[in-house]
């Protein structure tokens, strides 16, 4: 099917990505458009990107339409991607406008064609051989008919520009100018993966048959930390590969891609396009154009990849699917995981959602039937998951402003006597959550959020975790004005750090909190080092948590397991859950058997016995029975309604007439809770009310939500998000 063209002239209808909730319609410019063409239309005294959504509407004025101003050097938005940017924007309730700039992520989308110089073999004979012109001619015909930059073939050859600038005068180095956009370089997938375990083969056979298929599947797989999962979904990308379709590897963290893009390069002989926000933005323009263009076969991202104009999308990994941080939490709410599932449905591609506890969303679905489900067993090699146990921290005798109990303590000293490694950790970044002055009470707060300033003895400041403000430490308390009284409470993992050091002075010690790193690269050097045995205890928060190898690792040590079962949150236990098991399998993955020691003071907690037992399953459907007698996700739909302002008056307001206003939510069943004041009331100035829907799984939640939150009419300065299947509640 040829894609549908306008001729000049014709009125086209455009999306641009400015907040219109309207397609404007254009003449179409001299030579036409297609369909699906990326264009600059002149909007009022600017010029703006869009794409050509269709034909026009053609109720506006004729002599007034304007012409669509360029036709860019870009391969035009296919159907499939037109239809998944509507579907989100439906699902989500977000305008298309903010679906299209989610999508043109990429910079100088609307710049001409950029070359740059690129020097190769020329025909001539220099007239006068000397070692150095010798060794660039060499590095030419070693590398066949291959191009390089000025800069890269003088490194190469290891000369100056000049002997080259030489070799160009004299015809024996041709220099021409060349797209700058490259293609990256081919993979191949024939190249020899590892041997699987028998059922590794089993899942990895399922999966490539899926692939050949060519139709939507979704497929869970999982296996524990160290399993081969990552080995067997690489069978996945390299049977996508063969069949010439693309593959996209989502992960959770950017941290992570680095050791996996290595992997992947042993894989396939060649590095993979790579997008998240540490790429430059050269580079994301090259993988966006090279994307729409097939000029690369499989990338590797973060959740904003799936947005990328991809050509033939063939498969979709998700690894580490239960992740929160798929959820993007600002902007266009959307979980990167279910829409990975919805991307893969328009594409007719296999989605594979990777890892060691699913998401109860996911595990459900698999339960069902509508995912396939794929399970490798024990951990490749003799590793194996660690021995879980509990410290009852009321047995423990422990001095007050210490966490490290003595039965942890004497285990760290044991590993540590065996030259192996241990993980103390804690989910809390800082010194410490509280400074409370005890002379009067009063605990330091944000000016303009409901909450605590963190201690960030690094810093040598205080911090808001909500909207990032910071202030030097007082001296003084502000409120009763007493001097020298305020004081650390509680714990994060620079106080842990501190106090670790004082248990033992002789070891190594290396902090990993996302707070402590300047840079993504920063981060991965001191992974790298740690895991070549550069510290002997790690103190880290989550980041540790998720799929850093550390093979000298054999003991992990939690500081505080009860710290995320605190609050209302729906999903506070499965986090726990998946978040004290993930961090339990660092430990051991080389031939050390690992144990992982959870400090609580509820150990008959049945979350807590859940993790320690270690009976997935068991766990799973306890949780899953809870959700469904509350009728809660996934076996009901939700909605969370967040309206902000810095008039808290206005915001209560609204939030009451929207109470009361309930019809469109009522003729489908749905239920409005709220409003009440938000979990943090006040963010940055803007106080913050939220209600709640809840309706049944199978009712018209999204068109029910619009019509509704149609009815009013939002006061200046307040702002209304509505968030479809919220994570997290805050
Ligand atoms: P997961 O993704 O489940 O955490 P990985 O695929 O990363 O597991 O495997 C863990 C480690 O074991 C990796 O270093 C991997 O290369 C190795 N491994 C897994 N399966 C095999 C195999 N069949 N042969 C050789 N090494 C393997
Ligand atoms: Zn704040």
């Amino acid at each position: 099917m040829s894609p549908e063209v306008f001729a000049e002239g014709d009125i086209v209808g455009v999306l641009t990505t400015e907040p219109l909730d309207r397609v404007l319609d254009y003449r179409a410019p001299e030579g036409g458009c297609a369909v699906g063409a990326f264009v600059i239309v002149p909007l009022g005294p600017r010029r703006v990107l869009g794409v050509v959504w269709g034909p026009g509407q053609g109720d506006f004025d004729r002599t007034k339409l304007r012409q669509v101003a360029a036709v860019l050097d870009a391969a035009p938005m296919l159907p499939g991607m037109h239809d998944f940017l509507t579907r989100v924007a439906d699902y989500t309730l977000t305008p298309l406008p903010a679906m299209l700039r989610l999508a043109t992520r990429a910079p100088g989308l609307g710049a001409p064609p950029a070359t740059r110089r690129v020097y190769r073999r020329g025909d001539a004979v220099p007239d006068r051989m000397t070692d150095a012109r010798a060794r660039v001619l060499a590095v030419l015909d070693e590398f066949g008919g291959l191009s390089f930059t000025l800069g890269e073939l003088a490194a190469q050859a290891g000369v100056g520009t000049g002997v080259i600038k030489g070799l160009v005068a004299q015809g024996a180095v041709s220099e021409q100018e060349a797209p700058r956009d490259l293609p990256f370089p081919p993979l191949d997938p024939d190249l020899l993966g590892k041997a699987l375990t028998p059922d590794q083969a089993v899942a990895a056979d399922a999966l490539r048959a899926g692939v050949r298929g060519q139709a939507y599947g979704a497929t869970l797989l999982k296996g524990v930390t160290g399993s081969g999962k990552t080995e067997v979904y690489l069978e996945a990308v390299a049977e996508t590969l063969r069949i010439g379709r693309q593959a996209l590897v989502l992960l959770p963290e950017i941290a992570l891609t680095g050791e996996f893009l290595t992997r992947v390069e042993e894989r396939f002989g060649a590095r993979a396009a790579e997008w998240h926000s540490g790429v430059t933005q050269t580079e994301r323009r090259r993988v966006w154009k090279m994307v729409g263009e097939g000029g690369a076969q499989l990338v590797v991202g973060a959740r904003s990849a799936l947005f990328l104009p991809f050509r033939d999308l063939g498969l979709i990994v998700v690894d580490e699917e239960h992740d929160t941080s798929y959820k993007q939490e600002d902007g266009v709410l959307y979980n990167a995981r279910d829409m990975a599932v919805l991307r893969a449905h328009v594409e007719a591609a296999q989605v594979v959602l990777a890892s060691a506890t699913p998401s109860l969303e996911t595990w459900v679905n698999a339960e069902a039937g509508k995912y396939a489900r794929l399970n490798l067993g024990a951990r490749f090699g003799p590793a194996v998951m660690p021995q879980m146990d509990a410290i009852d921290m009321r047995t423990e005798d422990l001095p007050s402003g210490t966490w490290i109990s003595p039965t942890l303590r004497a285990a760290v000293a044991q590993r540590m006597d065996k030259g192996e490694q241990a993980l103390l950790f804690l989910n809390r970044r800082g010194y410490a959550p509280v400074t409370i002055c005890r002379a009067c009470g009063h605990q330091i707060g944000c000016e303009t959020c409901d909450a605590r300033m963190v201690e960030h003895r690094f810093l040598k400041r205080l911090m808001c975790h909500q909207c990032g403000a910071t202030k030097p430490m007082p001296e003084t308390c502000p409120s009763c004005g007493v001097t020298g009284r305020l004081a650390a409470v509680g714990p994060g993992v620079e106080r842990l750090a501190e106090e670790a050091a004082a248990a033992f002075p002789q070891a190594r010690l290396a902090v990993l909190s996302s707070d402590l790193f300047g840079s993504a690269r920063a981060l991965k050097e001191a992974i790298a080092e740690i895991a070549t045995g550069g510290a002997d205890i790690i103190i880290g928060t989550q980041l540790v948590a998720k799929g850093h190898n550390f093979p000298l690792l054999t003991l992990v040590g939690v500081i505080d397991a009860d710290l995320g079962l605190q609050g209302s949150d729906l999903r506070a236990a499965e986090r726990t859950f998946a978040l004290m098991r993930q961090v339990a399998g660092r430990a051991g993955r080389a031939e050390a058997p690992g144990t992982a020691l959870l400090q609580t003071f509820q150990p008959e907690h049945p979350v807590i016995r859940a993790i320690l037992a270690g009976d997935e399953d068991a766990f799973w459907r306890a949780e899953a029975a809870e959700r469904k007698a509350a009728g809660v996700p996934p076996f009901g739909r939700m909605a969370g309604i967040v309206l902000s302002s810095p008039d808290v008056q206005a915001v209560f307001d609204l939030g009451a007439a929207m109470a009361r206003k309930d019809g469109p939510l009522r003729r489908i069943g749905a239920q409005v809770w709220g409003p009440a004041p938000a979990p943090i009331a006040r963010i940055r100035g803007r106080h913050r009310v939220r209600l709640l829907v809840k309706a049944d799984k199978a009712a018209p939640l999204q068109a029910a939500l619009a019509e509704w939150a149609a009815q009013f009419r939002l006061p200046a300065n307040l702002r209304l998000s509505i968030d479809i299947d919220p994570q997290s509640f805050y």
